[in-house]
């Protein structure tokens, strides 16, 4: 039977004004990260003090409340999400919601430094599938991209995952005059190591400095044009609940997708929303709006609080973004960083 929580069963559905039901979780666990990404990150990061972040036991209550509410797939983000302190010890706790069939799907988004030390573990705790952010196969490009990030390292933690049992979908950030030329080779690697492959669009967020991004954008229709010339990409209809359209290889048999956030709006069917490591609810990656749950959290242990800032949030969830890069708006439209929000 439901259990009554703040007047409301613990089991309703959170539907937000729009009539989209929200079914998935992004969590940033820390916002610190081994990496400096140019278009992530400044390389002289100022973090959150300890006190502002959320314990991992917060973040376990907090996770929790929206699987509560109907959340059925959580990814686990930063920053990078396995540089935090005894992350295991919060996705072990997470995998009883697998277990339970509350959850079907605990995963992570991660630049793969640490995959060597924890991809055993990840698929002891239930973890299926991987997202691996790699821009760039060859070794200069890469510390060039990452700043403090060593390719063979990640290298050694994809070789892990796959050993382990993990799934492991690629992620490269498409950047005009950086990895424009490695986008075959890419496929290539990745069709030979059954890896999927999906490109993404850079976004404007952060300042970065003076237009590096907009340089560096690159429509991903580009990017499909280019790989059309090498590659048979076959539409299909594969969804992984997210963004992203997914097309086929022939030649490879991999999956390639596209997510287009800027050139492609898709948020009628947003499902989502964010999470950060201080339990700021974003209800849009593109819009400022946010939700303290924080607060709640800390101030009443039953989570009747919780849940009433939840409910205030979601029925805030805007229909959708408007992230402009153009060079009249040549700045972010939403001033945060990436590795707030954890893409
Ligand atoms: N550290 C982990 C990683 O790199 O996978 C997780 C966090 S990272 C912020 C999540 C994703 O956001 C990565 O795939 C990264 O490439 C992407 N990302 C970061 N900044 C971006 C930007 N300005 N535009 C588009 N993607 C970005
Ligand atoms: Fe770190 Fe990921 Fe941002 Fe790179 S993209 S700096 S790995 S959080």
């Amino acid at each position: 039977m439901a259990r009554i929580l703040a007047g409301r069963t613990e089991e309703q559905p959170l539907i937000d004004p729009h009539g989209r039901a929200i079914t998935y979780l992004r969590v940033s666990v820390t916002d610190r990260c081994d990496f400096r990404c140019v278009y992530c990150m400044a390389e002289d990061m100022t973090f959150l003090p300890k006190t502002e972040v959320l314990t991992l036991e917060e973040l376990d209550r907090l996770c929790s409340a929206f699987v509560a509410r109907g959340v059925r797939k959580l990814r686990l983000t930063g920053g990078e999400p396995l540089v935090r302190r005894n992350i295991m010890s919060l996705i072990e706790g997470l995998s009883r919601h697998l277990d339970s069939g509350a959850l079907d799907e605990l995963t992570l988004t991660t630049n793969g430094s640490q995959l060597a030390k924890y991809a055993d573990q990840l698929y002891a705790a239930g973890v299926r599938r991987l997202n691996v952010s790699l821009d760039t196969l060859d070794e200069s490009r890469f510390a060039a991209i990452t700043r403090w990030g060593r390719l063979p390292q990640v290298m050694e933690g994809l070789a892990a995952a796959r050993r382990a049992g993990l799934a492991i979908k690629i992620n490269t950030v498409a950047l005009r005059g950086v990895n424009d030329a490695e986008f075959d080779a890419l496929v290539r690697w990745c069709g030979d190591q059954g890896f999927d492959l999906t490109f993404i669009e850079v976004m404007p967020m952060g300042e970065m400095g003076e237009g590096v991004r907009l340089d560096q954008y690159m429509p991903l229709s580009m990017v499909r044009a280019q790989l059309n010339k090498s590659w048979t990409l076959e539409d299909t209809d594969y969804d992984t609940g997210g963004p992203a359209r997914y097309a086929r290889c022939r030649e490879t048999g991999g999956r390639i997708g596209f997510i287009t956030p800027l050139t492609h709006n898709f948020c009628e069917s947003c499902n989502r929303v964010r999470l950060t490591c201080t339990g700021t609810l974003y209800m849009c990656l593109g819009q400022e709006d946010a939700a303290d749950l924080r607060t709640p959290l800390r101030a009443d242990p039953t989570d009747a609080l919780l849940m009433d800032a939840v409910d205030e949030a979601i029925g805030r969830k805007p229909k959708g973004h408007d992230f402009v890069i153009d060079r009249r708006r040549n700045g972010p439209a939403v001033g945060r960083h990436m590795s707030v929000t954890g893409g």
